[in-house]
């Protein structure tokens, strides 16, 4: 069985935390495995949960509406969670969650070898980089291994607040001058970067 195949076949079949015993679906996640841009979500809730697809609910839409804003449909780009298992009644993902959940998205990550991870909200972010803070890290790219990692906003916190979903539209525009440019970006968080991405 190829690589990946099996891959999801042991997340499908998972016991490596609770979570699964409350699971209706896993949810290992979607779309090309030769996609440049690769986004990392927090975990199913009840609609991914019930359909065992990643962001279907009301942040997948706007999820979908930002990758189009940028002339992408999700089949162009790969879609997971830091969990594969809902959290019951959708709370945070506690950190033994995280770590039994952490090889899959590892081999992930490395069998589709992005060029950019994107890291939607704080539990993607802090996976990644542990005491950081994605308010002052979103929208500025940084080299991470042999990919650039950029941290955004989660979509359904910008459907909470107005002004958080201004940003993140702004960072998907600049995320489309990251893919088309190819930027340099160093190890640092790239503020000078983020300035120049913002004339475009
Ligand atoms: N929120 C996430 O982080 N992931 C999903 O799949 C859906 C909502």
């Amino acid at each position: 069985m190829p690589a990946f195949d099996e891959l999801i076949r042991e997340v499908h079949e998972c016991t490596r935390c609770t979570l699964s015993r409350k699971r209706t679906n896993a949810v290992p996640g979607e779309g090309s495995l030769d996609a440049d841009i690769m986004f990392v979500g927090e975990a199913p809730g009840y609609y991914e949960d019930r359909d065992g697809r990643p962001f279907v609910g009301r942040a997948g839409q706007l999820l979908d509406e930002l990758l189009a804003s940028i002339g992408l449909k999700r089949e162009e780009v790969y879609i997971a969670n830091l969990l594969k298992c809902r959290p019951p009644n959708n709370r945070d993902p506690l950190p033994g969650e995280i770590e039994a959940c952490r090889p899959y998205l590892d081999r992930q990550i490395e069998m589709i070898a992005p060029r950019i991870v994107v890291m939607l909200g704080r539990f993607a972010f802090l996976r990644f980089f542990p005491g950081e803070t994605i308010g002052k890290a979103r929208g500025k790219p940084r080299k991470w291994n042999d990919m650039i990692a950029y941290p955004v906003y989660h979509p359904a916190a910008a459907l909470r607040n107005s002004a958080l979903r201004t940003t993140l539209e702004d960072d998907f525009r600049n995320l489309q001058v990251l893919l088309d440019r190819g930027a340099q970006v160093s190890e640092k968080p790239d503020d000078e970067l983020t300035e120049q991405l913002s004339f475009f």
